[in-house]
Parts: structure tokens; C-alpha cells; sequence
């Protein structure tokens, strides 16, 4: 996979190493701001999560100059659960802030979950 645009990276997260090529990663879907690939310990049957190519830790580190980019990938995460055929029988998106809720990869993602009846909370 060729490198991704270069913006702010942290060398020791995983989802960066993913952005700038050092993992390889089976993109969903990529925009020049946005990557999207299935999760690696999948909680439902289709299990994709979203990010921003720029490193940020959370949602809470988001500033007012990241609005756009926080639609974006929202807008993103719809197109992409359409593209999976997830619109007619639904789909949830979750995006889990620090500890509390269960944050492990400090970079932050959109969970985009569906495929099947989700019930309770699964991410
Ligand atoms: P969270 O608990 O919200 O931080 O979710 C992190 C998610 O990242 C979990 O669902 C993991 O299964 C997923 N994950 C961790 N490493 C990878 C990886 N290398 N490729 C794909 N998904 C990953
Ligand atoms: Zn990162």
C-alpha cells in the first residue's frame, strides 16, 4: 500500500502506522481526510471503524477547527454503511470517549456496527 498524505502522526499509534502505510490496512473506504477498514476483532457482522487521518486522541480533543472534519467522518461512516447494504435493516455508529467508556486505541474512531440485531451496546 503506497504512503498516505503526511499530517500529524504519532509514530506509536496504531491507527496512524495504518494512515501512513506501516501496517497495511484493507481500506473500506479512504478520503483525503478519512480511512475506513473492518475491525480486527469484529462485535457484530459487518464491524467497520472510521478515523480521521490526522492524529487525535478523542472526541473530547477535538477542537472548534476540527467541525468539519467531525462531519465528515460521520457523513463518511452513512456513506459507508450504505455502501454495505446496512440502511435497510439499520446499523449503529459509536464513538467510545477515555476510560469510562472503554477507549483502548487512543485515536479516535467511529465504530459503524450492523449486519444483524444488535440488542444492547456491544463496542
Ligand atoms: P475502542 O475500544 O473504542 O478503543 O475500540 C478499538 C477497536 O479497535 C476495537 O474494536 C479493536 O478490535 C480495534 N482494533 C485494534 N487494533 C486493530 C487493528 N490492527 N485493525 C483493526 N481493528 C483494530
Ligand atoms: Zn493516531
Amino acid at each position: 500500500m503506497t504512503a498516505r498524505r503526511n499530517e500529524t502522526h504519532d509514530p506509536d499509534c496504531i491507527f496512524c502506522r495504518m494512515v501512513t502505510g506501516e501496517t497495511p490496512v484493507e481500506a473500506v473506504y479512504e478520503s483525503t481526510d478519512t480511512l475506513f477498514f473492518r475491525d480486527i476483532s469484529p462485535k457484530a457482522k459487518v464491524h467497520v471503524l472510521g478515523i480521521p487521518k490526522r492524529h487525535i486522541v478523542s472526541l473530547a480533543h477535538m477542537t472548534d477547527d476540527d467541525q468539519l472534519l467531525i462531519g465528515k467522518l460521520i457523513h463518511d461512516a452513512t456513506k459507508v454503511a450504505r455502501d454495505l447494504g446496512l440502511v435497510a435493516g439499520g446499523y449503529r455508529i459509536i464513538s467510545n470517549v477515555g476510560d469510562d467508556a472503554g477507549q483502548v486505541v487512543k485515536h479516535v474512531h467511529f465504530h459503524v456496527l450492523g449486519g444483524e440485531r444488535l440488542g444492547p451496546m456491544r463496542c
